[in-house]
């Protein structure tokens, strides 16, 4: 398949491996973050830390949007569903998340909730015209890849005036997550994690395009390359940090030129920005709250926001124990650090978050048997 074959040829990728293990220097180590939760499945898929030298190393980042939805938000969706009546809409992946009482959106449908897997938001808004004497509430995750989409609903609910539909936005933002893994206090409790440079986001770029992340590069001199979520392309991009390591530089690099330029998708940009707001701050699950890190829906359309519709207040819940997604997210454990990692915890039986999407940090590892090396 074009754009897919060409990035998953094995040759090449022992050509890269080659390069970075000449380039990397023995007398150090490197360590790099991967953001997103799709670099962490391919990498985890397609064996990428095998070809690296054993001072090339790959840290999991809390790119996974449902790994980073709090409990609090997963329980108002299930609130609204079980106590208000209403019809739930959400993704698949949503589904599974663990929630308080040992309850998710899955178990709700079970006991009776009206709760629905769409693939898109805008399946979300067709039901709800079709079935107007039901209330509809979509409930939006994920980073700027999907936001667009949700604020498209959004101006059509509002320009159909459609009075039985609306949003629970729980829309997060990339650039204010990577700065809090580098700068939280929440670092001096969890330790820190020594991160020489990160993997960018390969679909949110396309939105936000490689221009937010200049300030960051510069502001804590981090290189930053944004990299496609195949393979080859991670692989070339490990040996472009490699190489702005080695050079003492720390700028933002596109290796995924074929959809990211440095302005973005500028119309996706100007509809979110019509249809949202920055809230002050917002619970991330493992990051805590995080300032100016997430979107809420402006006044104008109040009426298709759920959290003022249905007099929503956020209650923070703290996770499981003994589960370690927090000090995985920030990149400070591994899934294998976990003790409930392929016992309690598996993606039939997921105990925490990252366990739940196959980008998820644990998940992947469980899903490609990475981890078998390790415990054995
Ligand atoms: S293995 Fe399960 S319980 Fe442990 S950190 Fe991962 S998701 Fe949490």
């Amino acid at each position: 398949m074009k754009f897919v074959d060409e990035f998953r040829d094995g040759e090449l990728a022992q050509t890269i491996a080659r390069a970075i293990a000449a380039e990397a220097r023995p007398e150090r180590r490197y360590s790099f973050m991967e953001f997103c939760g799709g670099h962490t499945h391919a990498i985890s898929r397609y064996g990428v830390t095998d070809l690296l030298p054993a001072n090339v190393r790959m840290i999991h980042g809390p790119g996974c949007p449902v790994c980073v939805l709090p409990i609090g938000r997963v329980d108002q969706a299930i609130k609204l569903a079980l106590e208000r009546g209403v019809t739930l809409c959400t993704y698949g992946d949503t589904l599974r998340v663990p929630a308080s009482e040992s309850l998710s959106l899955l178990k709700a449908k079970a006991r009776g909730a009206d709760i629905r897997m769409v693939y898109s938001p805008a399946d979300a808004l067709k039901f709800a015209q079709e079935h107007p004497d039901k209330e509809v509430v979509f409930f939006a995750i994920g980073f700027e890849t999907t936001t667009p989409p949700t604020a498209l609903i959004l101006k059509q609910a509002q320009a159909l005036n459609l009075p039985n539909f609306s949003v629970l936005c729980c829309h997060v933002l990339t650039p204010s997550a990577i700065m809090n893994i580098l700068e939280s206090p929440e670092v001096r409790l969890l330790g820190t994690v020594p991160i020489d440079g990160f993997v960018g986001p390969a679909h949110v770029s396309t939105i936000i395009g490689s221009r937010p992340y200049e300030f960051f590069a510069e502001e804590y001199r981090k290189p930053v390359v944004i990299a496609g979520f195949e393979p080859l392309d991670v692989m070339q991009a490990i040996l472009m940090l490699v190489r702005q390591v080695n050079d003492g530089r720390y700028v933002v690099e596109n290796e995924f030129v074929r959809a990211v330029n440095r302005d973005g998708n500028v119309k996706a940009q100007q509809l979110v920005a019509d249809v949202f707001e920055l809230r002050k701050s917002f619970e991330w699950r493992g990051l805590g709250q995080v300032p100016y890190s997430a979107l809420r829906i402006r006044e104008p359309l109040a009426a298709w926001d759920a959290e003022r519709k249905f007099d929503l207040h956020y209650r923070g819940v703290p996770d499981n124990k003994a589960c370690e997604c927090g000090a995985i997210l920030r990149g400070v454990k591994r899934p294998t650090d976990c003790k409930l990692f392929g016992t309690v915890c598996t993606p039939e039986n997921p105990m925490g978050s990252c366990m739940v999407s196959s980008e998820g940090a644990c998940a992947a590892h469980y899903t490609y048997g990475r981890y078998k090396d390790v415990v054995a």
